[in-house]
This record gives structure tokens, C-alpha cells and sequence, in this order.
């Protein structure tokens, strides 16, 4: 360990270094409590062993500062007190001190104390460990439960926690969102064709490529099965049905074959487009349910096209 003492008188900080440093430690000394706070913050220090009385800052204000102080891993603080003082050793274990020594110190009591240090900062260096680990281990779970295994899109938990947020935007600064829902048209018998495994393929490169045409701001979401959702801020309805298009043909561009279709073609989308509209702001899946029901639109006019609520 790396053993800080604060002392000012000279004779007893030697005494103790050299018994600190015959125990197997590392030391360093300083010669009151302000040197010992500067030292205390440049250098890891584990355990403090501090005198009361000392000039300027004294043993009391040192600990309440090292108490204070957010460095990682814990200081063990060990006040020195005048032999019989219990009064005094009782005050510094108010201010923060985890035991006292007496004055003039007994060496098997420095090293049973400095045994105790060990244990305890041991202690306190595993329980960080855990909880770095735990909270990097929540923060994974918490991002894996927002993130569609199959796609690595956001899921719809992550879509519902977002809608919440992008709403309270739209009122508080009348900022303007569309969504774009697109669905894979004839999937069904792709998958009854080619598997659901080539199928499973499929979503996956079409997420890629809506995530890629996606602008800084937007935002794609696996809404369904193959049903994605697209959010695209500060757009009126015309420019989201330019960007909606824009997706649709950049899925058709793959030419991915689909043999099952009729005629036999290539892989393409649906998509419908809805603006938020403040009567939305209450019940956002009426917007949602917009953008569905022009896919549906698109759907009905012949597929792979895109149509816009209320147009
Ligand atoms: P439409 O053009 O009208 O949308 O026709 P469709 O066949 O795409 O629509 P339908 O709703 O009848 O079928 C959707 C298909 O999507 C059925 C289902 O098996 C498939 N599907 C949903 N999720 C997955 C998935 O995770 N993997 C695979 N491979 N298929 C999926
Ligand atoms: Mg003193
Ligand atoms: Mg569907
Ligand atoms: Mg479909």
C-alpha cells in the first residue's frame, strides 16, 4: 500500500515512516495538513495516518476533506491520538477517520491497524470493480433490450420512449416530424419460395439500407415483422414523400430476385407517409396509424409505390 503520514513534529513522522516502510509499504510524509491535502490529490494514496493538532489545516479538516474528495478507491484514515485521549480519538472517528492510533505509537499496533487497512481498501477495490461491471453490464442489457436482435434496428420498446420525447418536442417547439412506414411487399411468399432463413437475410440487408439512407436525425426502427418505421424531423409532408421515395428506390436499386412474385421481380417496399399533427400530440399511434394506413394506400395502388396521409 501506499501509506501517506501527516505529522509535524519530525521525530515521531521518522519513527513512523521507518516502521511503515519495515512493514513492506510505500511512503510518503508530509510536514502538516495542507501539504499533506496537496499530496493527497497529485498522488493514490490508501491510507492516511494523521496527526490532530498540526499547524494551518489541521488532522480533523485533512479527513473531512478526504472524505469529501471524489478520488477513486477508498483512503483508510488513521488519526494519531494522545495515549488515553478518548475523547480525541472518538472526535476524529466523527469526522471520518476509520480507527486511531495511539501516541507514541506502539509498532504492532501500527501494523495490526495497517493489516486492517488492507483488508478493508482490498475489500473496497473489489466492491468498485463490481460496480463498474454491473453498471456496464445494465447499460448492455438496457441497449440490448432496445435493439432488434434480427436487424440490430431499434425495437419498438426503444420507438415508444422516443415518440414520448420527439412529442414533447414537437409542443414545446413546434418542431415538425413525419414517419414513414414501409412494408415489404409479397413477403410472404418470399419466404414460402426461398425459406425463412434467406428470408430472415432479406430484413436484415433492407434494414441496412434503410439505416444508411437515413440523414443525421432520422431515425429507423423495426416496427414489425417486416414492417419499418422511419422518423424524419423537420420535414412537411412533401420532402418526407421525396425521402420516402428516395428509400423505396434504394431497396429496389439491390435487385435482390423474388422469383415468387408475379411477375417474377425483385425485392421492393411500401411505404406510407404521415406528418404529426397537433391533435396527435395526444395519442401518437393515430399518427402512426396514418403513415399505416397510406402504406396500406400504397398497397392497394399496386405496390412498391409511396402515398401520403391525406393526399
Ligand atoms: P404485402 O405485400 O401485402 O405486405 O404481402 P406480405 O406477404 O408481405 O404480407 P403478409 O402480412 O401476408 O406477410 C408478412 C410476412 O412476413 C409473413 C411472415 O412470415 C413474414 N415475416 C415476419 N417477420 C419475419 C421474420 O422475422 N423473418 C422472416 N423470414 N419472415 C418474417
Ligand atoms: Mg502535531
Ligand atoms: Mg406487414
Ligand atoms: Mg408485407
Amino acid at each position: 500500500m501506499r501509506v501517506l503520514i501527516a505529522e509535524d513534529d519530525a521525530i515521531p513522522r521518522m519513527i513512523l515512516k521507518i516502521a511503515v516502510e519495515k512493514f513492506g509499504h510505500e511512503c510518503l510524509v508530509a510536514e502538516d495538513g495542507a501539504q499533506a491535502w496537496d499530496m493527497y490529490q497529485t498522488a493514490s494514496v490508501n491510507v492516511v495516518i494523521s496527526d490532530r493538532v498540526m499547524p494551518g489545516m489541521d488532522g480533523v479538516e485533512l479527513c473531512k476533506r478526504i472524505r469529501a474528495a471524489f478520488k477513486p478507491g477508498y483512503t483508510y484514515f488513521i488519526f494519531l491520538s494522545a495515549l488515553g485521549e478518548r475523547e480525541e480519538a472518538l472526535a476524529g472517528l466523527q469526522a471520518g477517520a476509520d480507527d486511531y492510533l495511539a501516541k507514541p505509537f506502539d509498532p504492532d499496533d501500527l501494523r495490526a491497524r495497517l493489516l486492517v487497512a488492507a483488508r478493508v481498501t482490498e475489500l473496497h477495490r473489489q466492491l468498485h470493480e463490481q460496480q463498474v461491471e454491473l453498471r456496464r453490464l445494465n447499460k448492455e442489457l438496457f441497449e440490448q433490450g432496445r435493439r432488434d436482435p434480427l436487424t440490430q434496428l431499434s425495437n419498438r420498446l426503444r420507438l415508444k420512449e422516443d415518440l414520448v420525447l420527439l412529442i414533447g418536442q414537437a409542443e414545446r417547439y413546434a418542431k415538425r416530424y413525419c414517419a414513414v412506414m414501409c412494408d415489404v411487399d409479397n413477403f410472404k411468399s418470399y419466404n414460402d419460395f426461398y425459406g425463412h432463413l434467406a428470408g430472415d437475410e432479406i430484413l436484415r440487408v433492407l434494414a441496412q439500407t434503410l439505416a444508411k439512407g437515413c440523414r443525421e436525425g432520422d431515425a429507423a426502427y423495426r416496427y414489425g415483422g417486416e414492417e419499418f418505421l422511419l422518423i424524419l424531423p423537420e420535414q412537411t409532408a412533401e420532402n418526407a414523400a421525396i425521402a420516402a421515395e428516395r428509400f423505396r428506390k434504394s431497396i429496389e436499386a439491390l435487385a435482390l430476385p423474388h422469383q415468387s412474385k408475379s411477375p417474377p421481380g425483385v425485392i421492393t417496399i411500401s411505404a406510407g407517409v404521415a406528418t404529426l399533427e397537433p391533435c396527435d400530440y395526444e395519442a401518437t399511434h393515430l399518427w402512426i396509424k396514418r403513415a399505416d394506413d397510406a402504406m396500406y394506400r400504397a398497397k392497394q395502388d399496386g405496390r412498391n409505390c409511396v402515398r401520403v396521409a391525406g393526399a
